[in-house]
C-alpha cells in the first residue's frame, strides 16, 4: 500500500518544471533516436529536442558490409533530419559540452544552453584504450563509420604494397592483421577480414596463402558472455575461412609501437610485427557521463549510470537513461538490440508523466543474436533458442537489416517497426 501512494506521491514531484520547458534527448544512437521517434508516434505534446554532434544516425551493427564493400555507406547512414521530417522533434547538430543535473542545464560548444523539463541521456559509449602504451596511436579502432573507411583504406594500402614488396620480413609485415580483442565486435570482424583480405589480394595478383590474421585475446575464451554453443560455431566458422585464422587466447597487449605488438602469454614477452593492428575491445562510458555529479552509488564500477526499472536515474527521476551508458538492476549486454527497446520504453514513460500517470518499469526482452561469420555467412540465433548458420544465417540477416533499411529512411512508420518486432517476426517464421 505504501509503495503504491509512493509512486503517486512521485508524479507531482516530475511535474513541478513549467511544462513550457522542453525534453532533451542527448545522443541519436539506438536509444535517442528511438525514444525520439517513439516520442513522435505518440502524439507527446511536450517540445522536444534531440542533440548528436553528427549529422547522421548509424547502423553499427552493418558497419562490416561497408567496410568490405558489400553496402554503400547510404544504406547505414540516415540523417536525423531526414528521418525526423515532420515529427514535430527538433534536431540540432551540436556537441554537447556539459550537463548540470542539479540546474537541468545542458550546455553545447557552439555556446547554446538548454534547461529542461525531462532529459534522457543516450550518449553511449566511447573506445578505451585501457592504458595499454601506444595503443591509442599506432592502432585502428571499428567503432564508427570513419573508423570503417579508414581501415579499408590501410587494409588496400598494404596488400597493394605487398605485391611489391622488397624483402620477405617487409612482405611479412604488410600481410599480418593483428585484431585485437575477440569479443562480438573482434569476432565479426576476423570473420569477414579472413574471406575479404584473401578476395582482394587474389584479385591484385597475390598469393593468399601469405596473408596471416590474428585474433587475440586476453582472456580463456572468446565471446565472453555468450553461450557454449554460439562459442563453438564461431570458433568452427573462424577456421574455416579462405585464410585460417590464429587465435591466441590468454595474451595481454602490453604495448603497441609502429608496426609491433608487445604480448605477453605464459609469462613469457614477445613481439608481433605487423602493419595493421585493429582494437576491437574495451567500451567505456561517454566521458561526459563521468562529468556528471551524481551522489554515491549512482553508478556501477565501469561508470554506467545506475537506473531504477523505469530507466530513470535514482536521484534525478526527471532524468531517464539508456544503451551503452546506463546499466539496469539486471545487466544486460551493450547491444542495439537493448538500446532501442530502452528508447521505446524511455518514450512510453515520458508520455505517461506528461499525462500524469507514473511510468512503469521496462520490459527488454532478449530476442535473438544476429553475427556475421564471414562473407555471405553468419549466425541467426534466435530467442536463445533456435540457431541458423551458413548462408541461410547470413539471409536471415540480411533480411533483418538490408532489406528493412530503406524503410528507414522512406517510411516513418517503418522505422518504428524496423528491427523490432517485424524482425524478429521474420526471423522465426523462416
Ligand atoms: C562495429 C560494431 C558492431 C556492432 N554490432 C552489433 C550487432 O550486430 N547487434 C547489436 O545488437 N549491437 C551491435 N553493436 C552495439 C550497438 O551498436 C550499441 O550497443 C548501440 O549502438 C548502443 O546504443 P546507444 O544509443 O547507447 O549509443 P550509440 O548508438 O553509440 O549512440 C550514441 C550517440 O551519441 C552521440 N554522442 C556521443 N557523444 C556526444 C556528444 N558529446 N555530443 C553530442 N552527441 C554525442 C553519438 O554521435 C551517437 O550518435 C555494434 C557496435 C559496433 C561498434
Amino acid at each position: 500500500m505504501s509503495n503504491t501512494l509512493d509512486k503517486i506521491a512521485e508524479v507531482p514531484q516530475r511535474l513541478i518544471t513549467p511544462e513550457t520547458l522542453p525534453t532533451l534527448i542527448l545522443g541519436g544512437g539506438f536509444t535517442g533516436l528511438f525514444t525520439a521517434l517513439h516520442l513522435s508516434r505518440q502524439h507527446y505534446t511536450t517540445p522536444t529536442i534531440l542533440i548528436d554532434r553528427d549529422w547522421s544516425f548509424i547502423f553499427k551493427p552493418l558497419l562490416y558490409e561497408v567496410l568490405s564493400g558489400e553496402m554503400n555507406m547510404q544504406f547505414i547512414s540516415h540523417r536525423y533530419d531526414a528521418l525526423l521530417h515532420k515529427s514535430g522533434i527538433t534536431f540540432i547538430r551540436d556537441n554537447v559540452q556539459s550537463i548540470d543535473l542539479q540546474q537541468r542545464k545542458v550546455s553545447l560548444a557552439s555556446g547554446l544552453h538548454y534547461t529542461y523539463s525531462n532529459l534522457v541521456l543516450s550518449l553511449g559509449g566511447v573506445v578505451s584504450y585501457s592504458g595499454v602504451k601506444g595503443a591509442k596511436e599506432y592502432t585502428v579502432p571499428f567503432s564508427t563509420i570513419e573508423d570503417a573507411m579508414t581501415l579499408g583504406k590501410q587494409l588496400r594500402d598494404c596488400l597493394q604494397r605487398a605485391t611489391q614488396s622488397e624483402t620477405l620480413q617487409q612482405k611479412k609485415i604488410l600481410l599480418t592483421f593483428v585484431i585485437l580483442g575477440a569479443g562480438r565486435t573482434g569476432v565479426e570482424l576476423t570473420a569477414t577480414l579472413a574471406d575479404l583480405l584473401p578476395d582482394w589480394y587474389d584479385s591484385l595478383g597475390g598469393e593468399i596463402s601469405d596473408i596471416r590474421i590474428l585474433l587475440i585475446q586476453r582472456g580463456k575464451k572468446i565471446l565472453k558472455g555468450d553461450d557454449d554453443h554460439l562459442r563453438q560455431t564461431a570458433e568452427d566458422a573462424l577456421h574455416k575461412r579462405s585464410v585460417s585464422v590464429k587465435v591466441m587466447l590468454e595474451t595481454t597487449v602490453t604495448e603497441v609501437r609502429p608496426n609491433i605488438i608487445v604480448i605477453k602469454r605464459n609469462d613469457q614477452v614477445e613481439e608481433i610485427t605487423a602493419a595493421t593492428i585493429i582494437w576491437t575491445t574495451g567500451i567505456v562510458t561517454n566521458p561526459l557521463i563521468d562529468t556528471l555529479s551524481i551522489p554515491e552509488g549512482g553508478r556501477d564500477r565501469q561508470g554506467r549510470l545506475k537506473l531504477t526499472d523505469t530507466l530513470e536515474l535514482i536521484d534525478f527521476p526527471e532524468v531517464f537513461a539508456g544503451g551503452d551508458c546506463a546499466v539496469m538492476e539486471h545487466p544486460l549486454p551493450l547491444t542495439a538490440q537493448v538500446a532501442y527497446q530502452q528508447g521505446a520504453a524511455i518514450a512510453h514513460n515520458l508520455q505517461a508523466l506528461s499525462e500524469g500517470h507514473s511510468p512503469i518499469a521496462a520490459e527488454i526482452e532478449m530476442r535473438g543474436t544476429l553475427m556475421k561469420l564471414g562473407m555471405n555467412e553468419s549466425v541467426a540465433k534466435i530467442f536463445d533458442r533456435y540457431e541458423v548458420q551458413g548462408h541461410l544465417g547470413h539471409l536471415i540477416r540480411q533480411a533483418a537489416y538490408i532489406e528493412l533499411l530503406p524503410t528507414l529512411a522512406s517510411n516513418f512508420k517503418g522505422t518504428l517497426e524496423w528491427i523490432s518486432d517485424e524482425l524478429f517476426q521474420r526471423c522465426v517464421g523462416v
